[in-house]
């Protein structure tokens, strides 16, 4: 099988499963396992934070920094199309009682004067804006990589108002490995930031939630608890992630270089409409127009042919390159895209 349908369904490689194997553990609740210690100081290096918190999930990571950002019967800003927004089963008002003010984002990208209307004015009435939200690269926007020069402007609003950022870096090193812009740059501007080690960096579980702030470390680390999320030896998941980063950064350039080969193979099919230039990194979204299959049928028959992509709209699909798939994998799902839209 040649799955495409996320970058989550990537499997431990035999290395990594030996670092996994190999680590050195404790009960990090006490804050004894060395192996989480080291991930997280390596974590936080990376993104140039002071210090990072180890959490099993990237909702997770994003729920906790909202919980621990905003009060109760306050207000974040997110863009319309977030994982926050679409994903995460109602968690912000469910589990942090906080009200979600939607922006909608250019391929999920929002501008600075979205944000700056987006916030309230101080007034006895109105709802008080405790937070901003922003997704790099952005998941339902296609793999969009947010403009520095955007961030910064949204940046200057927050310190204007007095609030401050969190970024949903779930793929942010995709982000980097097609800007050029280190994980620092972009993580400068927030205070707080998670990335997904599960995504293409290719662990089977992990992601990070990174801070300068130690009082809002000690926060996140209290409601990890709260939220169910603080483990014991979970070094042998921590050994992991340290893999994934060593060894599966520099590798996310070949799934870009891969998702626009797709992307340019797929628009040589006349029943395929995609424009290759959103396609900025490992997500590509394309819509089929067909007379033989509608998108679900169509998405089955080439299941049938060996290769799995997700329907995620009434002509639309979604294909994910990662780690699990080569650049022969590509060519043979574009060709047997095309033997089954063109036939
Ligand atoms: C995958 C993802 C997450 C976290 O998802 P989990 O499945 O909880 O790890 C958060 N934000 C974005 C943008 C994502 O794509």
């Amino acid at each position: 099988m040649i799955d495409l349908r996320s970058d989550t369904v990537t499997k431990p490689t035999p290395a990594m499963r030996e670092a996994m194997a190999r680590a050195e553990v404790g009960d990090d609740i006490y804050g004894e396992d060395p192996t989480v210690n080291r991930l997280q100081e390596v974590g936080a290096a990376l993104v140039g934070k002071r210090a990072a918190l180890f959490v099993p999930s990237g909702t997770l990571g994003n729920q906790l920094s909202l919980r621990a950002q905003a009060e109760p019967g306050r207000e974040v800003i997110v863009d319309g199309q977030s994982h926050i927004v679409r994903y995460e089963q109602g968690a912000a008002a469910a589990l942090a009682g906080v009200q979600l003010h939607w922006v909608t984002g250019t391929q999920g990208i929002v501008t600075a004067e979205q944000v700056e209307a987006a916030i309230r004015p101080n007034d006895p009435y109105s709802i008080r804006t405790a937070l901003i939200c922003i997704e790099n690269t952005h998941n339902a926007g296609g793999g969009t990589v947010y403009p520095l020069s955007t961030i910064q402007a949204i940046r200057a609003v927050a310190t204007a108002h007095g609030l401050p950022m969190h970024l949903d870096g779930a793929r942010l090193f995709n982000a980097v490995a097609a800007s050029g812009v280190s994980a620092a740059e972009y993580a400068q501007h927030f205070e707080t930031v998670t990335f997904c080690l599960s995504k293409g960096l290719g662990a089977p579980a992990g992601s990070l939630i990174a801070t300068d702030d130690p009082g809002l470390m000690e926060r996140l680390r209290r409601f990890r608890r709260m939220y169910g999320g603080a483990m014991r030896q979970s070094g042998i998941l921590a050994a992991a992630g340290l893999y994934a980063l060593e060894h599966h950064r520099a590798r996310l350039r070949e799934d870009h270089i891969n998702a626009k080969r797709l992307a340019a193979r797929l628009q040589q099919i006349p029943a395929v409409t995609i424009d290759p230039t959103l396609v900025e990194t490992n997500i590509l979204f394309f819509d089929v127009d067909s007379k033989k299959y509608s998108v679900t049928s169509f998405v089955a028959a080439l299941k049938q042919e060996g290769v799995l992509i997700n329907a995620v709209g009434r002509n639309t699909c979604r294909a994910v390159t990662h780690l699990d798939v080569s650049a022969d994998d590509i060519e043979l799902a574009a060709d047997r895209i095309a033997r089954l839209l063109n036939g």
